[in-house]
C-alpha cells in the first residue's frame, strides 16, 4: 500500500499515512487530531532507471572544427 505524506496546518507537523490510492485524496486528521491537513507530494519512487542511450556513432556532428570546411 502506497504511503503518502501530508502536512498539518494547523500545527505544522508532516505525517505519513498508508492508505490505498484511490482514497489518496480524502481528508487526513494529522496526529494532533487536527484536520486542515494538505497531502504533500509523493515521496515514492516508481520506476526504475533506464540506461542513458548510447552517443550517436561516427563524425559529421555539429561543434567540431573540421566538419564545417573550416579547417582548410
Ligand atoms: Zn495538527
Amino acid at each position: 500500500m502506497p504511503r503518502y505524506e501530508y502536512r498539518c496546518r494547523t500545527c505544522g507537523d508532516t505525517f505519513e499515512l498508508s492508505r490505498p490510492m484511490a482514497r489518496s485524496a480524502d481528508p487526513a486528521d494529522c496526529p494532533a487530531g487536527h484536520d486542515d491537513t494538505v497531502k504533500l507530494l509523493s515521496t515514492v519512487a516508481v520506476g526504475g532507471t533506464k540506461s542513458a542511450p548510447a552517443p550517436k556513432a561516427g563524425g559529421g556532428g555539429g561543434g567540431g572544427c573540421c566538419g564545417g570546411g573550416c579547417c582548410g
